[in-house]
């Protein structure tokens, strides 16, 4: 198995408060990871700065072995051949003046200079693949949530970066939508897209991860496939327990 990603001893502070410890763990091609914790554990900050969306203070991350320069770089045309990553949003982010297939065309002509013949084809492939197709020259105004946030996969997809990377992809979703975002996100699990998932659905997490990181406070508390089923930190039960309550107290 090829290793895709290796994030070594990264640290990240924001106004000189430490909001990632020493962060390490690695990924390898196909897999799919998920992390889970409490809220304002660093979840997000960490895919962030796995996508150079922010700085990082100290460490490395490597992805297929090249070293991630902790800046934004110009993207040039030998570079744009291949993305690292791409992210999906909790708020799925779609241009609100873009039809469908328009968001999804305007990513591949910015990221990787697509002409617009090959990103329209590409699109509608993307589109058919996560069975909106019929949606194509809709506005984002004009679809539910879970086909927003559908479109934004394919938006993803339609890069087909090295990992694909989704923080809290159905958490904005009403109940009876989140299962058919899930359902998309699982059929590319299967398909083995490299994908670190930030999530809440914890059922979903141990079902299709590969992997699982629990962090808690800026620090990886553990790691393993197991975690869910077997946690062996006390901070790792009390997240999974008062999760399970929750989920009941709702019903
Ligand atoms: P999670 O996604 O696990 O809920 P976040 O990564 O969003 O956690 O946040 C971790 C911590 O970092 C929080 O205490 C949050 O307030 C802080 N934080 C996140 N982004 C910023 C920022 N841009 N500036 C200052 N503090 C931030
Ligand atoms: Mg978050």
């Amino acid at each position: 198995m090829k290793e895709i990603l290796k994030v070594e001893n990264l640290c990240k502070k924001f106004n000189k408060e430490i909001i990632l410890k020493d962060i390490s763990f690695s990924l390898n091609e196909g897999e799919t990871l998920c992390i889970i914790g409490p809220s304002g554990s660093g979840k997000s900050t960490l895919l962030r700065c796995i996508n150079n969306l922010e700085s990082i203070d100290n460490g490395k991350v490597i992805i297929d072995n090249n070293y991630l320069i902790s800046y934004v770089k110009k993207l040039n045309k030998k570079l744009a051949q291949n993305i690292n990553t791409t992210m999906v949003f909790q708020d799925f982010n779609l241009f609100p003046n873009m039809s469908v297939k328009e968001n999804i065309m305007f990513a591949q002509q910015k990221a990787l200079r697509r002409g617009k013949k090959e990103a329209e084809e590409i699109a509608i492939k993307m589109l058919k693949k996560i069975g909106l197709e019929e949606k194509q020259d809709f506005y984002p105004c004009n679809l539910s949530g879970g086909q927003k946030q559908r479109v934004a996969i394919a938006r993803c997809l339609a890069i087909n970066s090295k990992i694909l990377c989704m923080d809290e992809p159905t958490s904005a979703l009403d109940p009876e939508l989140v299962g058919e975002v899930l359902k998309v996100i699982k059929e590319l699990s299967k398909e083995n897209k490299t994908m670190i998932i930030v999530t809440h659905e914890i059922a979903f997490a141990k079902e299709i991860a590969d992997k699982i990181i629990f962090m808690d406070n800026g620090k990886i508390i553990e790691s393993g496939k197991d975690v869910i089923d077997n946690p062996k930190n006390e901070r790792t039960k009390a997240f999974l327990e008062r999760f399970n309550y929750n989920k009941e107290a709702k019903k």
